[in-house]
Formats: C-alpha cells, structure tokens, sequence
C-alpha cells in the first residue's frame, strides 16, 4: 500500500518550509473550508440575517455534519449528533449511562485517559450527590477491573500521551459481559484509522473533530448513540436543540427520537459550515488506506529516529498495531527540544512530564517529510541546540 494512495496536501493550507506533525492536535486547513467560512460569514449572515436558518439550511447542518462523521467511523446515517465540546458530550454520555443502570455506583476509566474525561466523570459524580465513585486503574488492568459493580467504562480508545490503543472489542466484550455500559472516546481514532463501533456494539461513543477531522480550533465535538438504545438515552442536558419540536416552545421536555436529542443548544454555524467543507477533503478515501499509511509513515519514522538520536527514548509501543497515528519519545528536555525543532519547521507538541509528541496524517505527510523531519531531529539532539535558553520558558500551551 502506497502512501501516495491518500497523500492530498494541495487540498491543504500549509506553510511550504513546514512539516506539521501535529494534525493529531490540531488539523491542518483544509483550503475550501477557509473559503466556506468566509462566504457563511459574509454572503449568509451578512446578507440574509436571520432568514439563512432557512435560505441556507443551517437548520440541517448538524445533521448533515453528523452524517459525514458516521461515514467516516462506520456507523448508520442518523446515530451522530454534533455540537459543544468533547468535554460536555462525555459528561452527556456518562449521565446517560448511569441512567441507564440506576443500580450500579461505578464509572470505571483508566489513568491514561484524557484528564479532562476524569474531571467531567468526578464533575458529574460530586452533581449527582450520591455516593459514584470513578475508579481509574492503569490501562492494562482496566479490563480486569470490570467487575458487575460497574455501571459504565468509559475509555479513550487511543492514549493521547503515548498512542497505545485499546482492544474495543475484546474491552467492550468484557464491559457487556459484567452487565456495563460501554462509552469509547474517539478522540484521537476519527479519522485516523477505522473503528470498528459497530462490530464492538458499544452502546456510546464521543469524539472531536479539530484533531484529525481539520475542523478547526473548537470545531463541535460528536457523540454516537447505537440506535437500538436511543429511546433508553434520557438527556441530562435537556436543550431546546434536542426537543423533538424546538419551534413548538413547548413548556415541558420532550427529546427528539434520534440521535439528536443529544443536542443542546443553538449550534455553530459558521464552525460547522467549515468542518461540513473541511470534511470533504475525505471524500474518495478509504479510512484503510490512511492507517495503512500511517503505518507506513510512523513506522519509518521511528526505524530514523532511533538510528539518529540515540538521545530519545521510544515512549509508544513498539509494535504498530498497538499504536494509534501518532509516535512518542520520552526525553527529560523534550519542552526545550521541541520548541527547538518548531523554531526549525517541524512542528509537533509536548506533553508533561517529559513527552515530545508527533501525529501521522497521511493526507498531507509523505515520506520525504518523515525523513526530514528526522534530520531536523538529529541537529537539535547531536548539536544540543535544546538548551538555548530561549526554549526553556514554557508557554501556557505546550
Ligand atoms: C482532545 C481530547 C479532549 C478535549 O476535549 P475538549 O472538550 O474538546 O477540549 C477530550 N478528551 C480526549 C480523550 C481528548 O483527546
């Protein structure tokens, strides 16, 4: 499998003495969404006003955005719902399962989720008041910490630290097994590689869609719902964007009977419009083909690294089908090393304590970029050009 099967950077703004490894971040700009962006802004709102709910059916458009996402993560039309932030759509996700087994106390993560997944779990459980408890074993105890006191798992499929992935299968089998609900963040596997939802049949899964779906920064996060089980899903956030006749102002609530009931409110227009354009850059591409890629890619890139920067220490798992799209080395300067190496054009992140972080996306990274990037590499680490004082000052992000 050819990387070039799915390379498509012209469709992409990217600076041309760049190498952005960091898409697993923040996507790139996919170039017509700029254009949609602006024409949303100046010739929808700006002339039509209120009338484009109609005249332009924002109306639809979380709909339809939620449609392209199910494509792209092999789930029916109609079972994705868009808007608000990740962050909201796992407190969403969370308060329904728990709704859904009103006699279990448990929500069980692990201790390489996302912080922000714990904090909405410990949010939700301090609001409901009673006595939930959020257990977060390491990752490779969580499957055995699922026992039949647990009311919903809710895991990231894929460490945003490391890249090491979860068995969505194997875990799901197991949550269903012990009577639990099972909620998958997709946060860093949307767009990355398949996933296979249904044939894990979780009940829920969430995601975001500034990562690798190039939406943008605050692009609306999505939430899946399976369908046999929407009806079962009471809304904790019970928005008049998810009220089955939101124009009716009824007094009482009443959710729509679909996926949508998980809307909240009036949704972001011109954000969605961007990301309904950015999520064309798909179209035609078989999500096999990307991971293939991406496997290519990270693969290559680590067989460089590790021959020119005896330095840096593999911090993913070794062997790629335990990885998701991107690659970590740990190093104890890595914040400096890394500012050093964007100061050079290749771009990729931090993340404490000692985490220098590079995403694969083969829509826009070929080969000769990997292997650029790997020299770049090597000057910052044989040359120490990390302990310029001037990459030493962190910024607020990293
Ligand atoms: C990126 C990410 C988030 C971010 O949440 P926001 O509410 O969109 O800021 C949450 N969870 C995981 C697992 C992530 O990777």
């Amino acid at each position: 499998m050819s990387v070039d099967a799915v390379y498509r950077k012209h469709l992409f703004n990217i600076p041309d003495d760049e190498i952005y490894l960091d898409g697993n971040s923040l996507g790139a700009l996919p170039r017509d969404a700029a254009r949609r962006a602006q024409e949303v802004i100046e010739s929808e709102w700006g002339n039509e006003l209120i009338r484009a709910w109609n005249t332009a059916d924002w109306i639809s458009l979380p709909q339809k955005v939620g449609d392209q996402i199910a494509r792209l993560i092999g789930v029916p039309e109609g079972s994705v719902a868009t808007g608000d932030t990740l962050s909201i759509k796992v407190f969403q996700a969370l308060a329904a399962a728990l709704k859904m087994r009103p006699d279990r106390r448990v929500i069980l993560s692990d201790n390489g989720n996302f912080p922000t997944d714990l904090y909405m779990a410990q949010g939700l459980i301090d609001t409901i008041g009673k006595d939930h408890e959020l257990r977060i074993p390491a990752p490779e105890d969580v499957a055995d910490a699922i026992t039949e006191e647990v009311a919903v798992v809710l895991l990231t499929e894929v460490d945003y630290r490391t890249g090491r992935k979860h068995d969505m299968v194997e875990i799901t089998a197991r949550a269903h097994k012990a009577g639990a609900v099972m909620i998958w963040d997709l946060a860093h596997s949307a767009g990355a590689m398949p996933v296979d939802l249904v044939g894990c049949n979780a009940e829920l899964a969430v995601g975001c869609t500034y990562k690798y779906l190039n939406g943008g920064p605050g692009a609306p996060a999505f939430i899946y719902v399976r369908p046999d089980i929407v009806e079962q899903v009471r809304p904790a956030l019970a928005g008049w964007m998810g009220h089955a006749a939101p124009f009716a102002m009824e007094l009482a609530y009443r959710p729509m009977m679909s996926t949508e009931r998980m809307r909240v409110g009036t949704p972001p227009i011109v954000q969605l419009a961007l990301l309904e354009k950015a999520l064309h850059v798909w179209d035609g591409v078989d999500i096999k083909d990307v991971r293939a890629a991406s496997i290519t890619l990270s693969e290559l890139f680590i067989s460089e690294v590790e021959a020119r920067c005896p330095q840096l220490q593999l911090a993913s798992p070794r062997n790629a089908e335990d990885r998701g799209s991107q690659v970590s080395f740990a190093f104890d300067n890595g914040y400096a090393a890394m500012q050093a190496l964007i100061d050079r054009g290749v771009i990729g992140d931090f993340r404490a304590p000692d985490i220098m972080r590079f995403g694969f996306t083969p829509l826009y990274l070929n080969e000769d970029d990997v292997i650029e990037a790997a020299k770049t590499i090597e000057t910052v680490m044989s040359n120490r050009l990390w302990s310029d004082p001037k990459y030493q000052a962190r910024s607020k992000v990293t």
